[in-house]
């Protein structure tokens, strides 16, 4: 119970059910492998939509039309933009460049220049199940201090997966993430964080990018969340602007953010989100 305190997790109950009930508490939904199948299918579709954008990303593109090949890819294949109209958000992309962290808002005035550091972060639905996952890339090839802030995001992200492992705890995940931030000296963003995912964007329980490990929700078959570590080249702290959505750091330091949907099975993690 300290431990659920510990990783900021409220209404949650740990080990309370038999973990072959449907739920674990009252909010946190388990899925079968039938609807494991089911979300690798929209996470699959979330993951095409992520390889189709990563390959038009070039200097002189605008973020708006990289929101139209997402777009074009999910509906052509049946699917839904899960982000469009999610609490009135207008794209079916978030698009960060730079200082933003989540949240940018595709623009025909935001055109991407020659090393700028972009966050794509797209959700798909398909058959009312949800994919959601977020790369960053920067314009024209990584290079230095952006790279190796990538490449820890990325290599957080990867950690994190990795420590899904049967007889584990939800924190496992959360420190694995953190002790790369913290390794490298990186800001890690703690007011956003992962999520459980299933026919809706977000479900509990909350995936924090940091936490005590043996600590939180058993790691038990059929639960699927969003693992989205946000490393920063400076502080750890956020702003959100104007537009109500956009959130930078409030350091103005560049910002990196990587995200898979996962699920535990009987034998470990299985990403879904791969394209
Ligand atoms: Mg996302
Ligand atoms: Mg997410």
């Amino acid at each position: 119970e300290d431990g659920i305190r510990d990783i900021g997790v409220t209404g949650v109950q740990t080990c309370a059910l038999p973990i072959s009930k449907a739920v674990i508490s009252g909010n946190i939904t388990l899925k079968s492998s039938g609807e494991v199948d089911a979300m690798r299918a929209a996470g699959r579709l979330c993951g095409q939509a992520l390889d189709a954008v990563s390959k038009a990303i070039r200097p002189g593109i605008s973020t708006f039309e990289l929101d139209a090949i997402a777009e074009a890819v999910i509906r052509d294949a049946g699917g839904l933009p899960t982000f469009k109209g999610y609490f009135g958000f207008p794209a079916t992309l978030c698009t960060s460049l730079n200082e933003e962290i989540v949240h940018g808002i595709p623009s025909k005035k935001r055109v991407l220049r020659l090393g700028d550091v972009i966050k794509i972060d797209c959700g798909a639905t398909l058959d009312g199940w949800i994919g959601d996952a977020a790369f960053t890339a920067q314009v024209g090839g990584a290079t230095g201090k952006p790279k190796k802030l990538m490449d820890a995001t990325a290599a957080a992200l990867e950690a994190g997966i990795k420590a899904m492992q049967p007889g584990g705890f939800l924190g496992d995940v959360c420190h694995a993430v953190e002790v790369v931030g913290k390794g490298q000296k990186y800001g890690i963003v703690t007011r956003y964080c992962g999520h459980g995912v299933g026919r809706r964007l977000h479900e509990e329980p909350s995936v924090p990018n940091l936490g005590v490990p043996g600590t939180g929700v058993p790691l038990v078959t059929g639960l699927v969340i969003a693992i989205e570590p946000m490393f920063t080249l400076g502080r750890a702290d956020t702003v959100e602007l104007k537009d109500g959505w956009t959130v930078k750091t409030r350091d103005g330091s560049l910002a990196a953010h990587f995200e898979h949907t996962v699920a535990m099975t009987d034998d470990g993690p299985s990403i879904l989100t791969l394209p």
